[in-house]
C-alpha cells in the first residue's frame, strides 16, 4: 500500500544533505558550540534571517516557546497585566503568557481565516490589557491593519507569534515586521526549520533587541557583566548553521507549498468540504494545509486506513484546555473555534509533495 505521511523531513535532507552536513562538519571542527557572545554561526543566520525579514535585529534563542516569553518580558508584560491571545493556536501562545506570570485574554477566530477575529477584541480590552499577540495561523497573516488600529487606539504592544509563516506576507511586508516585536520556532518541521529545537525574536526596536539578548543569557551582553538575571535560552551553533543553509531556499520551499495548496485546491472543489481562505492581499504560506469537512473523523480514519496521514491542529481551543478550567470558559464563548476544531483536517504538506500523491489524497478524499 502507498503511504504518504503529513510531512517527510527526510525528502528535503536528501537534496540538501552535501550542505548542510559540511555545515554541521564546520561547527564540529570550530567548536562554536554556544550560542553566547561572538558565535560566528549565529551571527551568521541572525544576521542573515534579518535580512531576509528586512528587519533591523534578530536574536536567536532556544525554542520558539522561549521566544514568545522573552518577547513577552523584555516588553515589562508580567503579574497583573492580560494579553489578548487567539482561542486557536499551539498551546506556546498562551503558556508563554502564563510563564511571564500575565492572563491570557481569549478572543474567537475569524470562520473564514481561522486567525484572530479583530472584531471582537475590543470588547474585551480592560486597564490591565499590555498587548496583542496575533498568531498567523497555519501561515496566514492574521488581518494586521484592524490589529494595529486597535493597539494605536489604546497603545497596546503587537506581538506576532510567526512560528508557521516564515515568509509570509500581509499587503507586501513580511510578518515579523508589522508590530512591535514578533518570535519565530525553528522547529524541524515548521517552513524554516532547524535539526532540533531553535527559534528567535525579532524586532526593529534597538532597546527592546538588548533587553532580548540579555534575558536570553543570564542578563550578559559581555561575559560576567550580569545587569539583570537572566535565564539560558541560545541558539546553539550547529542549528544555526543549519539554518543558515536552509535559509536559502525558504523562498522556494514556501513557492512549493503554495503550488501544491492551488493543485488540492482545484483537486477539492466539492460543496462537502471547505479548502483554505486567503485574501488577496495577502501571502499564505501553508505551513498547514488545512480544510473543514462535517464528517472529520470518518475521514480521517478512512485516509488513515489508507496510508495517508493527518492530523488536526488543534483539537480542542486553547481556552477548553485544561490549564484554563480556572476561568470556567464555554464552547458557546468562542462558537467559531469551537465549531472549525472539530471539522478541520491537515492534509499531507511538504514542499516536495509530488503531484502524483496530491491526486491520490484528493480522490480518496
Ligand atoms: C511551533 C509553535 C510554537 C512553539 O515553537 P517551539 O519551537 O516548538 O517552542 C509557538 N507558536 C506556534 C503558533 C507554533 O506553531
Amino acid at each position: 500500500m502507498k503511504k504518504i505521511s503529513i510531512v517527510d523531513l527526510h525528502e528535503q535532507y536528501k537534496k540538501i544533505k552535501k550542505e548542510i552536513d559540511n555545515a554541521i562538519f564546520s561547527v564540529l571542527e570550530d567548536g562554536s558550540f554556544i550560542g553566547s557572545g561572538n558565535n560566528q554561526h549565529v551571527k551568521k543566520f541572525e544576521e542573515g534571517f534579518a535580512n531576509y525579514l528586512g528587519i533591523k535585529n534578530c536574536i536567536g534563542c532556544a525554542n520558539g516557546t522561549d521566544a514568545i516569553e522573552i518577547a513577552l518580558k523584555a516588553l515589562g508584560i508580567g503579574p497583573n497585566d492580560e494579553v489578548i491571545v487567539p482561542a486557536i493556536s499551539w498551546i506556546s501562545t498562551s503558556e508563554a503568557v502564563g510563564n511571564v506570570g500575565a492572563t491570557p485574554i481569549f478572543i474567537d477566530v475569524d470562520k473564514d481565516y481561522y486567525t484572530i477575529d479583530v472584531a471582537k477584541i475590543e470588547e474585551k480590552i480592560t486597564p490591565k490589557t499590555k498587548a496583542i499577540m496575533v498568531v498567523h495561523l497555519y501561515g496566514l497573516p492574521a488581518e494586521m491593519d484592524s490589529v494595529i488600529k486597535i493597539a494605536k487606539k489604546y497603545k497596546l504592544f503587537i506581538v506576532e507569534d510567526c512560528a508557521q509563516a516564515h515568509g509570509a506576507e500581509y499587503k507586501n511586508k513580511k510578518v515579523g515586521t508589522l508590530g512591535d516585536i514578533a518570535t519565530f520556532s525553528f522547529f524541524p518541521s515548521k517552513n524554516l526549520g532547524a535539526y532540533g529545537d531553535a527559534g528567535c525574536v525579532v524586532t526593529g526596536n534597538d532597546i527592546l533587541a538588548e533587553t532580548c539578548r540579555r534575558i536570553a543569557n543570564h542578563g550578559q551582553l559581555k561575559k560576567n557583566e550580569h545587569l539583570m538575571e537572566g535565564r539560558n535560552s541560545r541558539l546553539d551553533g550547529i542549528q544555526a548553521a543549519v539554518l543558515s543553509v536552509k535559509l536559502k531556499y525558504l523562498d522556494e520551499w514556501n513557492n512549493s507549498r503554495i503550488k501544491i495548496a492551488k493543485e488540492y485546491n482545484s483537486l477539492l472543489k466539492n460543496k462537502k468540504l471547505i479548502t483554505p481562505k486567503c485574501p488577496s492581499y495577502s501571502k499564505h504560506v501553508y505551513h498547514i494545509y488545512a480544510i473543514q469537512l462535517e464528517n472529520r473523523d470518518a475521514v480521517q480514519n478512512q485516509l488513515s486506513k489508507s496510508g495517508i496521514g493527518t492530523s488536526v491542529h488543534y483539537p480542542t481551543p486553547l481556552p477548553l484546555l485544561k490549564p484554563y478550567e480556572k476561568y470556567k470558559y464555554t464552547k458557546n464563548d468562542f462558537p467559531n473555534a469551537y465549531e472549525v476544531t472539530n471539522k478541520i483536517l491537515s492534509l499531507p504538506m511538504y514542499p516536495e509533495l509530488k503531484k502524483d500523491d496530491i491526486t491520490y489524497i484528493a480522490s480518496l478524499i
